[in-house]
């Protein structure tokens, strides 16, 4: 059976750029239920629980075509979340460092134009959806919105940096304002793990 993960910092931790009330229910009633609904999509095929969700999504062809779709949905969202919350923390350091930098600046050119691009594409997604750095199966850099819960693992992409952008996710705080949500998430980016993933993913 698959679980809700516990978040690696208290509820109220990411104030003042996501309020206490909103993480609450994101972790505890969203994420909860993409977590249950996975359980119940996966009860007639008990060979999967075991299995960890990451690896389920990047081999999807493998799940029933009948309960397909209920696994990219609802282990997506798991998946997605559970990734969600280990790249925020709270006092993160304002600027990443390492060979992820190197590779930002490849790419991208320089920090801020990384970060002016990566929220444009956070404002980019039409209704419910995240945006993503990725690395590709060449080990690029690059970046990706997904509609829904459809996770990068699903393409054969790893996931660096991830933003959600449903609603659900800022609508308390921020109401309409997601340009105000994707700007105040700068402030609470987990940079030292988002190092960490590329170093295991780039090699
Ligand atoms: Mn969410």
């Amino acid at each position: 059976m698959f679980t809700l993960p516990e978040l690696p910092y208290k509820y109220d931790a990411l104030e003042p750029y996501i309020d206490a009330k909103t993480m609450e229910i994101h972790h505890g009633k969203h994420h909860q239920a993409y977590v249950d609904n996975l359980n119940k999509a996966l009860e007639k095929y008990p060979q999967f629980v075991d299995k960890n969700i990451e690896d389920i999504l990047s081999d999807i062809n493998s799940i029933p075509e009948e309960i397909r779709q209920q696994v990219l949905n609802h282990g997506g969202g798991h998946a997605n979340h559970s990734f969600f919350w280990k790249n925020l923390a709270p006092n993160a350091k304002e600027v990443p460092g390492g060979e992820f930098i190197e590779a930002i600046k490849t790419v991208f050119g320089d920090f801020d134009k990384f970060k002016e691009q990566f929220s444009a594409k956070a404002m980019g997604v039409f209704g419910s959806g995240w945006a993503f750095l990725i690395l590709t199966p060449d080990k690029k850099l690059a970046l990706k919105r997904h509609s829904f819960q459809n996770s990068p693992l699903s393409d054969g992409n790893v996931p660096l940096l991830a933003i959600d952008v449903w609603e659900h996710a800022y609508y308390l705080k921020y109401q309409n304002r997601r340009a105000e949500y994707v700007e105040a998430f700068w402030n609470i980016v987990n940079w030292g793990e988002v190092e960490k993933t590329f170093d295991l993913a780039s090699k």
